[in-house]
């Protein structure tokens, strides 16, 4: 099976690893803080704050942000649940924006979902391609606002050469086995506020700050979401590669786009000049006329040995969220959820693969095509 996304290991990541459980210290050591030090400097922040996953480090924001009960964020239904999950987890609401057809939330319909209760703006840079994050973040200060951005995909990405990560109040980056570096378990926050960086640092680590000698003081309720030292060391070793992953992941994906250019069944996510995604993931969008056979071509993909996934279904319509929030339905959002496929394209490829992946896809959505969908 070629999945839509997976890691990339190589002999000098498994020495970075060993070399750490050969060393005395296996967590609490140099090597989180050399990893922080390494990432800050990769997306032009002041200050990193790693964390055991993407999870915990929204969480964190989220609770250095002041999020309480009944205060709002407006956020995308079309990301992975943890975005609004650890909102909720502080019994926060969150507000649903609707999205562009790139997967993106729309702009345009933040500032009408601004409420005397709203705390924070949370974009996604969904597969990679950056939001549009300068007019969110002129909304979110003319509101006093702050933005917390969910880049777990956008590692890398940049707008006009200024990497994602240098623009929000803080940003969360994601190092699952399947983002754009991985360490296992393991993601971050980067931000240019120093007292956003130490509050997150007493979050993650029991909110203990240490004194003279034995003594140490926990000054607030802190946990404990620390990376290990030989994740940071795995991460580290990743990061120095991030730009050829990127490199390579952009080269499948212009192949895509060639051969896919105006096909009349389906169409692509057209990156703007000025921007770099990270290219997470490549998605499909199916014309409506497929979208009556999309589990028959996602089941035949799957069958063939192409690992195609839908991202993603929209928060909103989970049970959990439908029992706590009540039922709702944005438009785009549901025309995307129901266009979208994601297909193959990591840094594990090779063009060949890449060949065969344009030639089923085609093949596929094809022969599905004759059945056409009535509405
Ligand atoms: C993967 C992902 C997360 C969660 O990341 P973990 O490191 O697995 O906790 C959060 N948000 C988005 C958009 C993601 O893709």
């Amino acid at each position: 099976m070629l999945p839509y996304s997976t890691q990339f290991i190589e002999e000098d990541d498994i020495a970075a690893v060993v070399e750490v459980l050969r060393s005395s210290h296996l967590t609490q050591g140099s090597k989180v803080e050399e990893f922080e030090e390494a990432i800050a400097e990769y997306v032009g922040a002041r200050y990193c704050v790693t964390f055991n996953s993407a999870t915990s480090a929204l969480l964190g924001a989220y609770a250095v942000a002041e999020l309480k009960e009944n205060d709002e964020i407006i956020t995308t239904p079309i990301s992975f649940v943890a975005t609004s999950n650890m909102a909720v987890a502080l019994g926060a609401k969150p507000i649903f924006c609707d999205v562009k057809m790139d997967g993106n939330i729309d702009e345009n319909l933040i500032e009408s979902l601004i409420t005397s209760r709203t705390r924070a703006i949370v974009p996604v840079d969904f597969a990679g391609k950056p939001v549009a994050i300068e007019t969110i973040k002129t909304i979110a200060k003319k509101h006093n606002l702050l933005v917390i951005e969910d880049a777990s995909h956008a590692l890398g990405s940049d707008i006009n050469h200024r990497k994602i990560g240098s623009f929000s109040d803080m940003t969360v980056f994601s190092f699952h086995a399947i983002k754009p570096i991985t360490t296992g378990e393991g993601g971050a926050i980067v931000t240019n506020n120093e007292e956003f960086a130490s509050r997150l640092r007493l979050f993650r680590s029991h909110g203990i700050i240490k004194k003279h000698l034995w003594n140490s003081d926990m000054v607030s309720l802190g946990h404990n979401y620390r990376l290990t030292e030989f994740a940071a060391a795995l991460g580290l070793s990743q990061l120095h590669k991030l730009d050829r992953f990127i490199n390579i992941r952009e080269h499948i994906a212009r192949y895509y786009d060639e051969k896919f250019d105006k096909h009349p069944l389906f169409s692509t996510i057209t990156i703007p000049n000025n921007e770099q995604s990270g290219r997470h993931l490549y998605p499909l969008l199916l014309n409506p006329e497929l979208h009556c056979v999309k589990e028959e071509i996602f089941e035949e993909l799957q069958s063939r040995a192409l690992g195609v996934q839908v991202h993603y279904k929209p928060i909103y319509k989970n049970s959990f969220y439908k029992e706590r929030f009540g039922e709702i339905r944005l438009m785009t959002t549901e025309h995307f959820y129901r266009s979208e496929l994601s297909i193959p394209c990591h840094q594990k490829m090779s063009m060949e693969d890449a060949k065969v992946v344009v030639d089923t896809v085609l093949e596929v959505i094809e022969k599905y095509s004759y059945r056409g969908c009535s509405f």
